[in-house]
């Protein structure tokens, strides 16, 4: 039986995990879980899944919970890593979203635990610390993110030297076919449609513009140890190779599933296990084709920013991931433009100096710039 912490529950990546537990009984506990401030949603969970101790960011939403609440109920930043290091938990599954899922990343892997990670911005910020915090902490990081989770599939067990190169693939997002030129007014609403997965807001803008797919080229890098020349990636609108990896003799090998997050979640806590699951099977006939195409830079700004930040290291990872949270927040606000989003981003990325040692403080810093640098170009923008 694995004992689970979820963190993020009440999000998309979170329900998913309330699924596999509601499904998978008698392998998986949840013991504990947290949100940001839905206490309503949390609470729920908490109930159906008889979990006892829960931990709210917010809080005021901490301090609602409590009166209707009979297990704990922590509060704060801070209560996330507690629940990440507690003895009784075997597995972290971190849902969390943004730079608030770092610490329990770091907490969980300092434990010794598996972190089943969604949360790709802990890679994209600290990678190349995560590696060492993991071999001092003897954690062990299994992807959640269904490309990581394709790539885990064909690389674990295998000798790096015989790989050339891997390729991730996007869907393209929803503004694959559309005139890049008629792309100023798009709304939120519009951008927020995405053509086959489900997922929660940020990860859904950053679809669009393929700053996702950017960041997923620096989790990439470092959770397997890839150059970044090694990592190439591909417009799939079908979504169901989700990766591939060339060997050096010529053969490539890809995984293909269903879009459909439970998958990559069961197998990061299954691993190295396969359960019996009632998923939906892929049936290829009924598909017809899987197409492949180039991605169109004119429409994919932000792989070229993460290209770059990857390029530069130490922390400006970090501070595109800040910078790029704030401006999603902006867009989604109505206060930018969708096609400002990422010039903004690469503006404060531009601006920022940052070769040092990557350490944590390092980072924390950063973020904190980044956010603020972010702002103030959006408003010299808007005044322009
Ligand atoms: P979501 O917005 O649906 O849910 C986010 C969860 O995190 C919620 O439970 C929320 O309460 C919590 N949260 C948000 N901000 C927080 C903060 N500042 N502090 C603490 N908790 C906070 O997001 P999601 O789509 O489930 O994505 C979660 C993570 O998984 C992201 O890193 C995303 O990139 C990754 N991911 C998601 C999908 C998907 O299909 N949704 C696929 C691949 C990777
Ligand atoms: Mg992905």
């Amino acid at each position: 039986m694995i004992r689970i912490a979820l963190l993020g529950a009440t999000g998309s990546i979170g329900a998913a995990a309330q699924a596999l537990a509601r499904a998978h009984p008698d392998r998986m506990r949840l013991v504990s879980a947290a949100a940001r401030r839905n206490a309503d949603g949390l609470l729920r969970a908490a109930k159906e899944f008889g979990i006892r101790r829960v931990a709210l960011v917010d809080a005021e939403a901490a301090r609602g919970a409590r009166g209707r609440f009979r297990g704990e109920v922590l509060e704060g930043e801070e209560a996330l890593a507690r629940l990440a290091e507690e003895p009784g938990v075997d597995v972290v599954v971190n849902a969390l979203v943004g730079s608030a899922g770092l610490a329990s990343t770091v907490a969980a892997l300092r434990a010794g635990k598996r972190v089943a990670l969604a949360n790709k911005e802990s890679v994209v910020l600290a990678g190349e610390l995560l590696a060492r915090v993991a071999a001092e902490g003897g954690g062990t990081i299994v992807p959640v993110d269904s490309e990581h989770s394709g790539l885990h599939q064909l690389i674990e067990g295998r000798d790096r030297e015989t790989i050339r190169r891997v390729t991730l693939t996007a869907s393209g997002g929803p503004f694959l076919r559309r005139d890049p030129s008629t792309l100023g007014g798009v709304t939120p609403d519009e951008v927020l449609r995405h053509p086959t997965w489900s997922m929660g807001e940020r990860i859904t803008v950053d679809s669009a513009t393929l700053m996702n797919k950017g960041f997923e080229l620096i989790e990439a890098r470092w959770l397997f140890g890839l150059r970044p020349d090694q990592i190439d990636v591909v417009i799939h609108p079908q979504s169901i190779v989700h990766a591939l990896v060339e060997f050096v003799d010529g053969s490539v090998v890809a995984q293909l599933s269903c879009p459909d997050m439970r998958l990559p979640l069961l197998y990061a806590l299954a691993y190295p296990d396969r359960w019996e699951s009632a998923l939906p099977r892929l049936d290829l006939a009924s598909l017809g084709s899987l197409t492949f195409e180039t991605p169109d830079p004119a429409r994919s700004p932000g792989l070229a920013a993460a290209r770059r930040a990857l390029a530069t290291g130490g922390t400006a990872p970090a501070v595109l991931n800040a910078a790029d949270e704030e401006a999603v927040g902006l867009f989604l606000a109505g206060k930018i433009r969708y096609v400002d989003l990422v010039p903004l981003v690469e503006e404060v990325l531009a601006a920022h100096d940052g070769r040092g040692t990557l350490t944590l403080e390092a980072i924390r810093d950063a973020d904190a710039w980044a956010r603020a640098k972010l702002h103030d170009a959006a408003a010299a923008r808007s005044a322009r």
